[in-house]
């Protein structure tokens, strides 16, 4: 892919100095779009997760599962955006599931495609448990950039805002337990030839902890890896970046794995000191331990890396 990247790019070079060369002006390259980034609202992202978290436990097969789906196309088309719930079959352990997709659509004034994701379902299994950062945090984030970007986006992707169930697998991940949305999405865009329009997958998973230390997988794409850290750069937030020791399994891998460019925007440090990840999954994970500030962050770090896509 890259080399492929490098020689249109030296192509395009070429056709420009060649039109120079006949004295016509070579034509300017695209101003980034604009980007509400001002708009973007931590405390807006927070009662989002507060409202959702109505909804819980989310588990995925359960009429809440189903109950939450509805509720984020109802949210996202309250917030401009069209929106439908897609309904699949997929085989779980001992069985088969209908899981809920939610895809809201915002179209761009050229072509390619941007995808923001998020799951929404909850780990099962847990007593008491809501899932605060895990899953409702990713869920706020998306839908306040559904708000703002709604009637401002004049980029040329299209942006998409897919909201994932099963996430969580049952027993442990496999091809048939967890990462069922997102497997789900990668398979249609395969079978649908759209592989090649996709610009972008951003995922967010767990990114609302107050003590926000976001633990970029190093299985992401290079380039958009480094478009996070230029974006937390320049939101004043490089130290609360860095990178994962190891390989995250997360809604970004069957996209990577379908040849997409995809990167996981997670923070797996949490808990209740520094450095241990002691809330996830369980009945602590709960909204006070989030804050408005870090998902504003995310939702900045988002907005900026979108004028580089
Ligand atoms: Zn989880």
């Amino acid at each position: 892919m890259k080399p492929d990247a490098v020689l249109v790019y030296g192509c395009a070079a070429l056709i420009l100095a060649l039109a120079a060369g006949c004295g016509a002006p070579p034509a300017p390259p695209p101003a980034p779009p604009a980007v509400p980034l001002a708009a973007c609202d931590g405390a807006r992202a927070l009662a989002e997760i507060r409202s959702f978290l109505a909804i819980s436990p989310r588990d995925a097969g359960t009429p809440n599962a189903q109950r939450a789906a509805d509720y984020l196309a109802g949210a996202l088309r309250a917030h401009g955006v069209a929106a439908e719930r897609q309904d699949f079959a997929d085989a779980v352990p001992g069985g088969a599931t209908i899981f809920h997709n939610v895809i809201g659509r915002l179209p761009g004034r050229g072509a390619g495609l941007v995808i923001l994701c998020a799951h929404f379902d909850t780990k099962s299994g847990i007593p008491g448990f809501v899932g605060a950062n895990d899953s409702g945090s990713g869920v706020g984030v998306l839908l306040e950039l559904a708000r703002i970007l709604a009637p401002t986006w004049q980029g040329a992707p299209e942006i998409w805002f897919a909201f994932f169930d099963g996430e969580e697998c049952r027993t442990d991940y496999g091809p048939h337990d967890g990462l069922h949305g997102s497997r789900h999405l990668a398979q249609q865009l395969v079978a649908a030839g759209r592989t090649n329009d996709v610009h972008a997958v951003i995922l967010l998973d767990m990114i609302g902890d107050r003590d926000l230390t976001v633990t970029l997988p190093p299985n992401g794409d290079a380039r958009l890896l480094a478009l996070v850290l230029d974006a937390a750069a320049q939101e004043g937030a490089r130290a609360k970046f860095g990178l994962a020791p190891g390989p995250v399994l997360d809604d970004h891998q069957p996209f990577l794995d379908a040849g997409l460019p995809a990167v996981d925007l997670i923070d797996f440090i949490y808990g209740s000191a520094p450095g241990l990840n002691d809330y996830w999954h369980t009945e602590a994970d709960t909204l006070d331990k989030l804050s408005a500030e870090s998902l504003q962050t995310i939702g900045r770090v988002v907005l900026r890396m979108l004028t580089e896509l």
